[in-house]
């Protein structure tokens, strides 16, 4: 078999109503790469989608499909779409047609062209809801401010990488992979491209605000550690608080006739919850951490596999990274 120019990873989670739409769109681009393959990926589907992509495949051979035996979460699923990846060039798309194909081509062109590594799509504008839309701007503010290493600010994984970026990213050892992170952090050139993002076609979004969230802490939590020095920062501040509080107290009380024992009770409850709220605050940020360290030590693969269609020969790197 000849190697694909393109790959193209599409992961999807039950999207029956879309799925139609993209199939018409993909095929009626023109001037695509002579060569290219759709890897589908199945993160769990339960509705019809993996049946209409399997009857695709079976009519078109550059269509392949990855079935993962459950929902293991979009991240993994973009990772399972890399790892059996074979062309020279691997390009990552939502489903839903918010990403959209032509301007993945384009991509691609400017890839080749400009001899980079890595060309992502940065979001000019979104049409969201507000709240999503203020999550988001929140998160990568947040996120570009946090970051240990260069960060690609309002881009999600919708880009084109070359081999050797996608060789890079499955060689690294971490099995939670917040790809458009890891994607900055290797460090390879790379150039953005400025998109719009359009609705949804159709269907309704499966990043549910919990799973955003998740996604979110994820992002914090593997490119930054600054998160856990806030805690040094309040408990020094609190300190210094109460050292100075004290004082002031100490000096009320031996060189004035004021007598303010009893009065301060409510500062006293307000003080106490207070320091209690940034304890706990605080104790939540480790425990996001020292969770992801728990998950990453039992060392489980991301996802598994339960059955491939249309695809031959081995994978990029074995399964289990
Ligand atoms: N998706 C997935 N697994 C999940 C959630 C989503 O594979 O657990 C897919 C989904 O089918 C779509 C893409 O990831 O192709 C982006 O999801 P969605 O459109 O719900 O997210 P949004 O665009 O709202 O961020
Ligand atoms: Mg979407």
């Amino acid at each position: 078999m000849i190697k694909p120019e393109l790959s193209i990873v599409i992961p999807f989670l039950n999207e029956e109503r879309v799925l139609p739409l993209l199939r018409e769109r993909l095929e009626k681009i023109q001037n695509r790469p002579s060569k290219w393959e759709l890897l589908f990926v199945s993160d769990g589907s339960t509705d019809s989608s993996p049946r209409f992509i399997e009857a695709w495949a079976s009519e078109d051979p550059t269509v392949k499909l990855i079935v993962l035996t459950r929902n293991f979460g979009h991240q993994s699923a973009v990772s399972a779409g890399l790892s059996f990846a074979s062309g020279d060039c691997v390009g990552i798309m939502d489903a839903d047609l918010q990403d959209e194909p032509e301007v993945l081509l384009e991509m691609y062109r400017m890839l080749i062209k400009e001899k980079v590594d890595v060309v992502y799509g940065v979001r000019a504008s979104r049409r969201e809801t507000k709240l999503k839309r203020l999550f988001y701007f929140v998160f990568y503010r947040l996120y570009v401010y946090l970051a240990d290493s260069p960060v690609q600010a309002d881009s999600g994984d919708f880009c084109v990488m070359s081999g050797r970026a996608v060789r890079v990213l499955l060689s690294l050892p971490e099995k939670l992979r917040f790809v458009r992170g890891l994607r900055a952090w290797i460090g390879l050139p790379s150039k953005p491209f400025p998109i719009s993002r359009p609705a949804r076609a159709a269907g309704s979004p499966q990043y549910s605000l919990p799973k955003l969230t998740k996604l979110a802490f994820s992002g914090f939590t593997s490119f930054s550690i600054r998160p856990l020095r806030v805690g040094f920062v309040c408990g020094a501040l609190l300190c210094l608080g109460a050292v100075i509080g004290a004082l002031i107290y100490l000096i009320i009380a031996l060189f004035t006739s004021i007598h303010i024992a009893a009065p301060g009770f409510s500062t006293l409850v307000i003080v106490l919850l207070f320091s209690n709220g940034l304890i706990f605050l605080y104790l939540g940020i480790l425990g996001e951490y020292l969770g992801q360290m728990f998950l990453e030590v039992k060392g489980r693969p991301s996802f598994i596999v339960e059955r491939t269609i249309n695809i031959q020969g081995v994978k990029r790197t074995d399964e289990h990274h």
